[in-house]
């Protein structure tokens, strides 16, 4: 394998998933460089939504694909936004309006505790009928005063007691050590040497 479609369109995981893989000998595209839209999320867990959208970009462009399905899963929020983080503000998509919401939402709430979760799905062709797949969870608490410049989305919200940080204060690679897509990404190739 010498090409891989990244099947999304979010510029922070697009760069996360990038500096992962960079040492692999493989060049990535990404679906929107190849013209593919998008496709729905419409189920209720990461995998299935990692699935359709891993097998949507191979359908289309006849190469392997790569999708990421992710999310931030708070406890006092009984897991939401979960599967909906990208929307938790409602349409158009935006980070900043999603921020928003979260400290809203766990205003006066005393358990902060939350997880990210990441699934990654690999399909060497539309129809492979044994998908690579890889999770990660990284735990933490929300805050309600953002700190740092770096990751994306939550990040700046997302704090981690052990390291006196949030994750938009950690450098990329300290980051992607530890954080849930790091996890699924190593595990996938892991998966992916021995398949
Ligand atoms: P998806 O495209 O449906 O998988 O949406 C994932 C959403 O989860 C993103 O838009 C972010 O809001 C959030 N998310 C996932 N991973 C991260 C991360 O590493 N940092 C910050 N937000 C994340």
């Amino acid at each position: 394998m010498n090409k891989l479609v990244l099947a999304s369109n979010n510029a922070g995981k697009l760069r996360e998933i990038g500096e992962i893989l960079a040492p692999l000998k493989i060049t990535l595209l990404s679906q929107r460089d190849l013209g593919i839209p998008e496709v729905p999320e419409p189920h209720d867990t990461f995998v299935e939504n990692a699935l359709a959208k891993a097998r949507h970009a191979a359908s289309r462009s006849g190469l392997p694909a790569l999708a990421d399905d992710s999310g931030i899963c708070v406890d006092a929020l009984g897991g939401e936004p979960g599967v909906h983080s990208a929307r938790f503000a409602g349409e158009p998509r935006s980070d900043e309006r999603n921020n928003a919401h979260l400290v809203q939402v766990m205003r006066g709430r005393a358990q902060r505790s939350a997880h990210y979760y990441c699934v990654m799905v690999m399909v060497r062709h539309a129809r492979d009928p044994e998908p690579l797949i890889a999770d990660g969870r990284w735990f933490g608490e929300i805050i309600d005063t953002p700190r740092g410049e770096g990751g994306f989305g939550y990040d700046p919200y997302f704090f981690l007691p052990a390291l006196g940080r949030t994750a938009a204060e950690l450098d990329a690679a300290d980051k992607h050590a530890i954080s849930h897509r790091g996890q699924a990404l190593a595990k996938l190739l892991g998966l992916l040497a021995r398949s």
